[in-house]
C-alpha cells in the first residue's frame, strides 16, 4: 500500500484570509514541496514524491485544506 502523501483541498484553501497571504503550510515544510505562486494563491504541491509524509503542513493549515492522500 502506498505511503499516504500531501494533497491541497482547493476548495477549502484560502491563503487571502491571512494578513499575509501567504499559506500557513509553506513554511512548515523541509522538503519545500509545497509552492505557491504568487502571494494569496492556492499552493500547489509540486514534487509528490519528495513528500515524505510528516503531515506537519496539514497541521499547520487553519482551513484544514491540506489532506491525506494516496
Ligand atoms: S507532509 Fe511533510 S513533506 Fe509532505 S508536503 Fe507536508 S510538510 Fe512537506
Amino acid at each position: 500500500m502506498p505511503k499516504p502523501v500531501a494533497c491541497v483541498d482547493a476548495g477549502r484553501c484560502n491563503p487571502r484570509q491571512r494578513d499575509s497571504s501567504v499559506c500557513a503550510a509553506l513554511p512548515l515544510c523541509k522538503r519545500r514541496v509545497l509552492r505557491q505562486e504568487a502571494l494569496g494563491e492556492v499552493p500547489i504541491i509540486t514534487n509528490p514524491q519528495f513528500c515524505q509524509g510528516c503531515f506537519l503542513c496539514l497541521a499547520a493549515c487553519p482551513q484544514r485544506a491540506i489532506v491525506k492522500c494516496q
